[in-house]
């Protein structure tokens, strides 16, 4: 039987990069999205094309029972659980800390930290060796932003990514004894829709001089690194916080 991996926000970007290479490496995906319907269909059907297995389900992360009844799909139609990636997340347009009201704030963490415990709550409920599961892994996708606080552009997105380190330091100890291994990896500049949201589109070629590798980088370069850390190649590793940032 295939492993079974649940990729959030698998519609686009780094989420569907990561989505269609597992896929290809042989596991049953299901991607989840919130909005963009065209955009999960397609990544199934690509997968679909490629001889692959896949399904998409509409929930948006930050909703408890939009979480609830994802786990209910995969229970459902997947018959079981081995993998997480918690990829889902957004970010606002390019404000001061100073202008920030506390509704941004509330959706910065609500999206990004709370959908990202929510989901490891109930991939935790099913893998852990403890309940009786089979044991996993879960990848968070956090950010260099973590690193680095992102000066008037994000502090809110940077911070809610530092919680996403914490996070997986605390949990990748909690369910070691479990089966369960959770790592994260920290994207520097890629080229996805993420930078449009911020109001500028065109942000990775803007700052790509100041990485060391003097350029920005791909979908797919993130989704190899997430893939490894998923795999029994990385059986030892858990709580790393791998950068993917070509050297920034
Ligand atoms: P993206 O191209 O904007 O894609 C975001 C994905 O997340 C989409 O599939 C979107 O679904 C989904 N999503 C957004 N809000 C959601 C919610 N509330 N519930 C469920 N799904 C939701 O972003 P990306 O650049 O690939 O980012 C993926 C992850 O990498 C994020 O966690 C981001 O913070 C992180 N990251 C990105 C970069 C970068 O430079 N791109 C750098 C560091 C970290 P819809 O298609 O339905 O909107």
């Amino acid at each position: 039987m295939n492993k079974v991996l649940l990729v959030t926000g698998g519609s686009r970007g780094i989420g569907a990069a990561t989505a269609r290479l597992a896929a290809a490496s042989g596991y049953t995906v299901c991607i989840s999205y919130v909005r963009n319907q065209a955009a999960a269909d397609e990544v199934v059907a690509s997968i679909a094309e490629a001889g692959g297995t896949a399904s998409a389900v509409a929930a948006d992360v930050s909703r408890e029972e939009d979480v609830t009844r994802l786990f209910r799909h995969i229970d459902e139609t997947c018959g079981g659980l081995h993998a997480l990636v918690n990829n889902a997340g957004m970010l606002e347009t390019h404000m001061p800390v100073e202008q920030m009201d506390l509704g941004r704030l509330q959706r910065v963490f609500s999206v990004n930290v709370f959908g990202s415990f929510l989901c490891a709550r109930e991939a935790v409920r099913r893998m852990s060796t403890r309940n009786g599961g089979a044991g996993g892994a879960i990848v968070n996708v956090s950010s260099a932003a973590a690193r680095l606080g992102a000066p008037n552009e994000y502090v809110d997105y940077a911070a809610a990514k530092g919680a996403i380190d914490t996070f997986t330091l605390g949990l990748a100890k909690e369910v070691a004894g479990d089966g369960i291994r959770v790592n994260a990896v920290r994207p520097g500049v890629i080229y996805t829709d993420i930078h449009a949201s911020g109001g500028e589109p065109g942000r990775v070629d803007r700052v790509k001089g100041n990485v060391p590798m003097q350029r920005g980088g791909e979908a797919e370069e993130v989704a190899r690194a997430i893939l490894w850390l998923l795999s029994d190649e990385a059986s030892y590793s858990t709580g790393a916080l791998l950068d993917v940032s070509g050297g920034r």
